[in-house]
């Protein structure tokens, strides 16, 4: 039994970064209980594909892949253009490893095999690094929770549910405690898990305003949960806040209402084509950069294909089958014509660009394999698909407009330092109070670094916020 009037440690929310932090607190002997405001543990780490980031790991090893994570910080500083702070990202990139090997530790099933997919158990290169770093659990996110909440059971951590903590109690500029349900409970040291803001429409246009700009076309998939109480903690404590207008929004087509695993995929034999008319990237780039270089096209972007791609979707899914295709088309809402130029004149973009772009992709990947442009073979064969996509060849055409719309994770968070411990507006820690995972801001940065950038995150500052809290320093 938790005694309540001993705690050591207290963790609001219990997902990923939660879990962490708990289990890895009581393994210093710590008393500590953790609250969740939902019906069960997992928050949108058990949603998510569990997909982690790491270098230098004994799976990677496996494969005969030599890392580093001094390689990987280099990269993960790169690709966000160094504007996070340098001490916290090395500190993350030289933990992500090892608390990937506690994981392994504690049951969790990563095979030394290489995976061409989100989904499938192994190594992934889902992201745009040199180095296949993308680790894929058996069972993904709920495989993940399953272990560490195994873990916490093991060291008897209690898990109160249901219980929404409602804020901080603060004592002359210490964090001393949370009320919960109207309850004031007590602890040395308070790390706040509570994930993001992706649930909170009025956050999003002060935080996110991007993700907004989506408009009608805007999902969330991140958990119920995700409703941003950090950022409430954040005003009652003095603690700055970092990451603003950061995320990641997944691009998608304009109906598109679901997580590909539900929505399916667009066809292989796809163009995506800006207001020129013009192709402007590998269709299947990273989701790390991919709504980037959506974004920075001038006007609409479309993914232009044809009726044997639309008649070869699978059935089964949500949004992209061939039935849901026709009824877009027939409501008016996806575009359609019995020719390359009237589909052209259709998306209001030049008929002889488009008719140009199309006859060089039937030339070029859609025959030779080869796209010398984009270079989507590489993409293809990382996905295990190498197969050359089919020419765009057959009548009727069709453009569906595509947008990041598809809202996964929210980036600003309480500001931590390297040992996960939140500052102030001057930079000063806020004795009693550590922060991990989406409420954790400073990590997380303007580019995804894939492929598992926020579970990394969230599981390997979680632990760091754990060990800290129950060292309290
Ligand atoms: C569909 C999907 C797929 C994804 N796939 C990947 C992937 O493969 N790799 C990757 O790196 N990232 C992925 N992500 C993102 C990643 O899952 C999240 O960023 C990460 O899990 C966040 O962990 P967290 O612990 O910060 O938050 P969460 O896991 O959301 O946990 C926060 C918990 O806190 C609870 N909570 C909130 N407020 C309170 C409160 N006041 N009191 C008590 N409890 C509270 C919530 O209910 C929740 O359970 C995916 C996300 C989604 C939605």
């Amino acid at each position: 039994m938790t005694d309540f009037d001993a705690l050591d440690v207290i963790v609001v929310g219990g997902g990923g970064a939660g879990l962490a932090a708990a289990v890895s607190a009581a393994e210093l002997g710590r008393q500590v209980v953790l609250f969740e405001s939902e019906r069960e543990l997992g928050g949108s780490t058990q949603l998510s594909a569990g997909m982690f980031t790491a270098a230098g790991t004994s799976v990677q090893r496996g494969l005969g892949i030599e890392d580093t994570a001094e390689r990987h910080y280099q990269h993960y500083m790169d690709l966000n253009q160094w504007r996070l702070g340098p001490g916290l990202i090395r500190a993350f990139c030289a933990a992500a490893g090892p608390t990937l090997e506690w994981l392994l530790g504690l049951g969790l099933d990563v095979p030394a095999t290489v995976s061409p997919d989100a989904h499938t158990p192994g190594l992934c290169r889902a992201g745009v690094e040199d180095v296949w770093r993308g680790h894929v659990p058996r069972d993904q996110g709920y495989g993940l929770v399953q272990v560490l909440d195994r873990a916490r059971r093991g060291h008897g951590v209690e898990a109160v549910l249901n219980t929404r903590v409602e804020r901080l109690l603060v004592e002359e500029g210490r964090v001393v405690g949370v009320v919960a349900d109207g309850v004031e409970v007590r602890a040395g040291a308070v790390v706040v898990a509570s994930g993001g803001f992706a649930q909170q429409p009025d956050l999003l246009d002060r935080y996110y305003p991007e993700a907004r700009a989506a408009g009608d076309s805007l999902f969330v998939v991140a958990a119920p949960g995700s409703r941003g109480d950090h950022l409430a903690f954040a005003e009652q404590t003095g603690a700055a806040l970092t990451g603003h207008g950061w995320g990641l929004m997944l691009p998608t087509a304009y109906f598109q209402r679901y997580h590909h695993w539900q929505a399916g995929f667009p066809p292989k034999s796809r163009v995506y084509v800006n207001g020129a008319g013009r192709r402007f990237m590998d269709e299947d780039a990273s989701y790390a950069v991919s709504g980037g270089i959506i974004l920075a096209q001038d006007g609409p972007v479309w993914a232009v294909f044809d009726e044997k791609a639309r008649l070869e979707l699978p059935t089964g899914y949500a949004d992209w089958t061939p039935e849901r295709i026709a009824e877009e088309v027939r409501a008016g809402r996806l575009l359609s014509s019995g020719t390359v130029a009237g589909l052209a004149a259709a998306m209001d973009v030049p008929a002889h660009a488009l008719t140009a772009t199309v006859t060089r992709w039937n030339g070029t990947l859609a025959t030779t394999g080869e796209d010398p442009g984009f270079r989507r073979e590489d993409s293809l064969a990382a996905k295990g698909s190498p197969q050359p996509p089919d020419p765009i060849a057959v009548a009727p055409f069709y453009a569906a407009r595509l947008l990041p719309a598809e809202l996964v994770c929210t980036h600003t968070g309480l500001e931590i330092d390297q040992r996960a411990a939140v500052l102030d507006a001057a930079g000063t820690a806020v004795p009693g109070l550590y922060a991990a995972g989406e409420a954790g801001g400073g990590v997380l940065g303007m580019r995804y670094v894939g492929g598992g950038n926020a579970i990394a995150n969230a599981l390997t500052m979680g632990r760091i916020a754990g060990r800290t809290a129950a060292r309290r320093n």
